[in-house]
Formats: C-alpha cells, structure tokens, sequence
C-alpha cells in the first residue's frame, strides 16, 4: 500500500467496500515499465481500469492505448488522447464499433478472422490491421484460453488478403495470458512471429510491427520476476530473430500499470465455525465476487489481505463474499490464513487491488451497489 492511499484511509475513514488508487503510482508504473523496454511503445490495455484519473494521468505521459469497445475509444478520447494513439485491439467488434471507430479518427484495428477482416475492409478503409495469433498461454495464471488469436497459416492467408483488401497490413500480435510470470513464455511466441514475418516477406508483404500483448504481472500472494526480467528476456529474443531489422514494437499492459496502484478497503460481516471444533473459520467480507473479485474464479488471482491484528497468530480460513450465492467463494482451497483475532466490523485491505475489479462489479446483485472508487 503506498503512503498516499494509507493516508486517505486513515484520514477519510471511506465507506466500504471501495477502491482506493494512487494515481502516481500508475504513473511510476508505465515508467518503469518504459525503462524497462525503452523501444516498446505502451498501449494501456483501458479494461484494466478506465477511470477517468487514470486515463488523464497516461495520456499525460504520451501513453497510448488499447481499447476494447467505442465505448473505451470514447474515453480514452475524453482523456486526452489522439485518436492515432489508440489501437481498437478486440477482435470481435461490431461493425458499428468499427464505423464510430474509424469516423473519430482511429486507424489501428486488430483482427483473428476472415469475416473481421472483411468488416475492417468496408466500416475502416486503408486501415493498419494487425492480425492476432494464437498462443500458448502456460505460466499466466489468468489464461485466455482459445478464444482468441489464429493459426499460423491462417494469418499468413489473411495478411495477403488484407492487402488485396485495400487494407495496410502492418503487423501481427499476441497475448501470451494475463498475470503471466514466465518470462520465457513471450520468447517463444516471438520465435513464431519472426518466422511469419520472414514468410510474408517473400511472398511480398512487409510487415513492420510486433504487437506483444500484455501479461505482465502485478504481485498477489506470491512474488513475481521484476519487470526488467520481462524486458531482457523480450529484447533477447527481438533480438536474436530480427537481428538488426527490429519492427516497432507495442505493449499492451493493463494489470501492470494499475494492479499494485490500487487497494479494496473491505469490512468483515461475519466469521464463522461450521462445527464448534473446526479449525477453518468462514471469514465473510462486504465485498465478494460479484462485488468486483471476479478473477478470484476458480481461485486465479491470489489477493494478499492486511488487516489490524497482522504479526498476530493466524488461523486457516475460507474466505467469502456477502451475497447469497453459493458461487460467491473467493477462496476455500488456495490455504489462507487470516488472524485469530478478527472478527466483524474490522477493516480488511485487500492489496494489489486496482485491476480489473471496479468494473468487473456486477449491478445491485442482492442490492449491494457497485464498488465506491476514490482517486488519490
Ligand atoms: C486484456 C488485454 C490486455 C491486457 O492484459 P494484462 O494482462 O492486463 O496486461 C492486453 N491486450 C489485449 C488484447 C487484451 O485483451
């Protein structure tokens, strides 16, 4: 938790549950993550967390940045962008999208198929597309499964179609799973792009971006490499497949940038023995994972939690959110311990806390209102 936000919740005393971010964190963040790859340009991925703070202080910095919808270009807009500083990075936009998209200004589209492409054909004419490959996602705790990216020779395919399209065919991208702390993961699906780009080549088409993804991870629970690992493991191998002919290079952080900037300030409701001399207490939160923790699904993010009574003896627990829902478990299996002396109505600060919950929050599920957030 940084100073700032510690000051806030000691002073403001905020309702609960609510996020507090540290806006110069953020900040810290994109920079260091510059440093650490000086020749990649950051397009912040804005799902992470949009807020209007966070988006302000990045375009500040000449950040660019990622969108998922026209409704993200919308406020990355707002924000301060240029609309040639925003990638529309989803691959399954509706057309409309892509129309508003291109009417504001934005040229960059990423595609997976031939129907997209198509669509980026007739709604964003001579747009740079960039086709987005599928990659192994082993080492992210939060993978992203098949559901995005291409084959190989499919991309290859639609990279010469894109041209005969009278699209710009300008790059190729992947996404190696969010919170991935394997470093060596990038370096392979670098190793696959480099091989399309050389193929492409020859069959005429020169391509000039390698777009990287996200991934990077924030700490939870456990420790992961330093981010400057990410970087000399991601120019070792740019390196060693491009040799002196680098294409441009884009990041699209997300989790890095905001995770380690925010903290969920929670209450404890209950805690609770489902037999007098079970050792595993129920510990449930006002917050939970319709409340925002969504990525706590299947126990993938591992939040680390700080509470009054830390350096006191601790005891095993399962922890729950507030709702009804049976499915409303954030952890029961993952070994948690929490302090022998917590009990209802203490404070708990969930750390690492500032992506991809305050609109993961569902709407007034059992009445409770979506996450409070304050900007500090
Ligand atoms: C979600 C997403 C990101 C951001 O991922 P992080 O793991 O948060 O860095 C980047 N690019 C694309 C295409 C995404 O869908």
């Amino acid at each position: 938790m940084t100073p700032k936000i510690a000051r806030f919740l000691s002073e403001q005393q905020p309702a609960t549950p609510c996020l507090v971010l540290d806006v110069d964190r953020v900040e810290s963040n994109f920079r260091a993550l510059s440093a650490a790859l000086p020749l990649a340009r950051i397009y912040y991925a804005v799902k992470a967390n949009p807020a209007q703070a966070v988006l302000e202080r990045l375009a500040g910095l000449a950040s660019c940045f990622d969108a998922a919808s026209f409704e993200e270009i919308e406020a990355c807009l707002a924000a301060g962008a240029r609309p040639e500083a925003i990638s529309f990075g989803n691959t399954i936009k509706k057309a409309a999208a892509i129309r508003h998209a291109y009417e504001a200004g934005v040229r960059l589209f990423a595609f997976d198929s031939a129907e997209e492409l198509d669509k980026l054909a007739r709604f964003a004419p001579a747009s740079r597309v960039y086709c987005r490959l599928l990659v192994e996602n082993e080492g992210a705790d939060w993978p992203l499964s098949r559901k995005f990216g291409t084959s190989i020779e499919t991309a290859r395919d639609l990279m010469l179609r894109a041209g005969e399209l009278g699209l710009d065919p300008y790059g190729l991208s992947f996404h190696v799973g969010s919170q991935q702390t394997d470093t060596s993961s990038y370096q392979a699906a670098i190793g696959r792009v480099a091989m399309l780009f050389t193929d492409l080549k020859e069959a005429g088409v020169n391509l000039r971006m390698v777009n990287l993804g996200g991934g990077f991870p924030t700490p939870y629970r456990d420790a992961v490499p330093e981010i400057d690992r990410f970087g000399d493991a991601i120019m070792g191998a740019m390196t060693r497949h491009f040799g002196n002919a680098l294409p441009e290079m884009i990041i699209e952080p997300g989790r890095f940038i905001v995770g380690d900037a925010g903290v969920v300030s929670a209450e404890v409701v209950l805690v609770s023995r489902k037999a007098k001399d079970d050792p595993v207490r129920w510990v449930y939160l006002d917050i939970g994972r319709f409340g925002g923790l969504a990525e706590t699904e299947g126990e993938a993010i591992k939040y680390r939690f700080a509470t009054r009574h830390d350096g006191k003896p601790t005891g095993p627990v399962a922890i729950a959110g507030p709702t009804c829902d049976g499915a409303d478990i954030l952890y029961e299996r993952s070994n948690y311990r929490l302090p022998l002396g917590l009990e209802s109505g203490d404070r708990v600060e969930i750390l690492s806390a500032g992506a991809y919950v305050t609109t993961y929050a569902s709407q007034r599920f059992n009445g409770f209102l979506p996450l409070a957030e304050h900007y500090v």
